[in-house]
């Protein structure tokens, strides 16, 4: 570490603000961000809710990472959502925009009318039109980091374009959509982000998502968190409303590799996690054979009913494979987000999990994913989650469950051939199938094109790779805008 932190550039006087969305998936990968352009030698202020910070900071390995950089700190915001509102689910996240508009903007807008150094740049949530919005006002320069995948994105701009050509709203799951551009032959109205299931086209998410999505092409610039490799096709179709594209992904990897390319022996940064996480699951990892264990996990966010999370719990058992299965306190919608001890758990699902399983709240994922006892990955198909499984050739099984979800396990399945997509179903039945498929019948495929890719995704993150370039193109751009 002391021969890392001799390398560091000395700080330039460029400052640079990030300002993600209150969220745990975005959080995560814009803290990665934050790091990057910390070690970069740039001044950088991570703007995020009481709430987050709060969680963040009980990290103490976070804080001492951070901590070295001379230039960079931590500042909080107000986010508008109660303390005591539970911040999963659908609901959660209408409240936090609404939060944001009226509570956040005034005071995002005061900060940085007052911010000592001045902000050269801000780098905001693409989600997040208020950013957009306060830094047009102030003339600060701005670029938008978008958390999700190029083709999710890239949806979501064709919006207005599927809405005039009568594909939206949807009236046949199946039937194929014609207006998103490099998509044509395999996208289904099932494959659309979540948001686009909408009934009424002036659905107030679905409008806000498609006009936020279009004012991401005003912005100096675009960040993503993806790798030309990935999704070469898609970008370039993008590239011809976004003026300046930088895929700097995936941001996991990249951050090993720019910070610990002198220590080959060490892991890596821990990741960015709010909850504590249950490391036990790595001990009963090593005590697997190579490749025998399904690593199973739904993200931050999602809630399932009790039927839901049974019925992938007894698929995993009546499959006869090894899993090892995340669910967090407040995974059940039955406890409105809160704890699960009221739940009573079938004896055969008890009895499953001792035998050939093993249960935690949370999982260090990036280092169960990288272990060798993983062999498949059910997912929910977050972005995050998708590329933490690309970077370590894990082969998916996806079960999206909403938002820019249902796009990425269409193309985990039908672009990639990285796994399989489990789509609408959740029978458990089709979970014991899929695992088989996986595990056993379709194996050597699945693991072939998943190295392959793993392959490209280190490629570019090493020196004179797509990403690695893209990353320094952008900090010297952001040098550039310190006038
Ligand atoms: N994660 C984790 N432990 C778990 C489950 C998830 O550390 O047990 C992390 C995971 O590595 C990923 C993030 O939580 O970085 C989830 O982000 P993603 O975009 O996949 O989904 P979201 O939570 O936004 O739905």
């Amino acid at each position: 570490m002391a021969q890392e932190q001799q390398q560091q550039p000395h700080t330039s006087s460029s400052h640079v603000l990030i300002f993600p969305l209150p969220a745990q998936g975005h959080v995560n990968s814009m803290l990665k961000l934050a790091e990057l352009l910390a070690h970069a030698g740039l001044k950088v202020t991570f703007l995020n809710s009481h709430f987050i910070l709060q969680q963040l900071l009980r990290h103490t390995d976070i804080l001492s990472r951070f901590a070295k950089y001379a230039g960079f700190q931590f500042k909080t915001i107000l986010d508008g959502v109660p303390n005591d509102h539970p911040r999963v689910g659908g609901d959660f996240v209408r409240k936090l925009f609404d939060g944001l508009e009226l509570i956040t903007k005034p005071l995002f807008k005061d900060m940085l009318v007052n911010s000592k150094p001045k902000v050269d740049c801000i780098i905001g949530d693409g989600v997040l039109g208020i950013a957009l919005d306060i830094a047009d006002d102030l003339g600060i320069p701005i670029i938008q980091f978008r958390t999700i995948s190029a083709c999710s994105l890239w949806a979501y701009f064709a919006i207005p374009d599927m809405i005039h050509a009568g594909e939206l709203p949807i009236k046949d799951m199946d039937r194929l959509i014609t207006s998103v551009p490099g998509m044509e032959a395999f996208l289904r109205c099932r494959d659309l982000p979540s948001f686009c299931r909408a009934s009424d086209t002036k659905d107030s998410i679905l409008q806000q998502l498609a006009q936020e999505t279009r004012k991401n092409s005003e912005a100096h610039g675009l960040l993503l968190n993806t790798f030309e490799d990935l999704e070469g096709p898609i970008l370039s179709h993008m590239r011809t409303k976004f003026p300046k594209i930088y895929t700097i992904g995936p941001l996991n990897l990249h951050l090993k590799t720019r910070l610990f390319k002198s220590d080959q022996t060490s892991s890596g940064p821990s990741s960015n996690s709010f909850r504590e996480v249950d490391r036990s699951c790595l001990s009963w990892l090593d005590k697997q054979p190579k490749g025998s264990v399904v690593y199973v996990s739904f993200g931050s966010v999602a809630v399932l009913s009790r039927e839901q999370v049974f019925e992938f719990w007894f698929g995993l058992v009546n499959s006869e494979k090894r899993f090892l299965l995340v669910l967090r306190p407040d995974n059940m919608a039955e406890n409105g987000g809160g704890d699960d001890k009221g739940v009573s758990i079938p004896i055969e699902l008890i009895e499953g999990t001792k035998k050939r399983g093993y249960r935690v709240s949370w999982a260090p994922q990036e280092e169960v994913l990288a272990h060798e006892a993983v062999g498949g990955f059910l997912t929910h198909s977050g972005w995050n989650s998708t590329l933490e499984s690309v970077v370590e050739g894990v082969p998916m099984i996806c079960w999206s469950y909403f938002a820019d979800q249902q796009l990425n396990s269409r193309f985990v399945s039908k672009v990639w051939g990285l796994g399989l997509d489990m789509k609408d179903l959740c029978d458990r039945e089709v979970v014991e199938k899929m695992v088989n498929e996986l595990m056993v019948e379709k194996r050597e495929e699945f693991v072939k094109s998943a190295a392959k890719m793993a392959n490209y995704a280190k490629q570019c993150v090493t020196v004179g790779g797509s990403s690695y370039c893209n990353l320094d193109r952008l900090v010297e751009d952001i040098k550039l805008m310190n006038t």
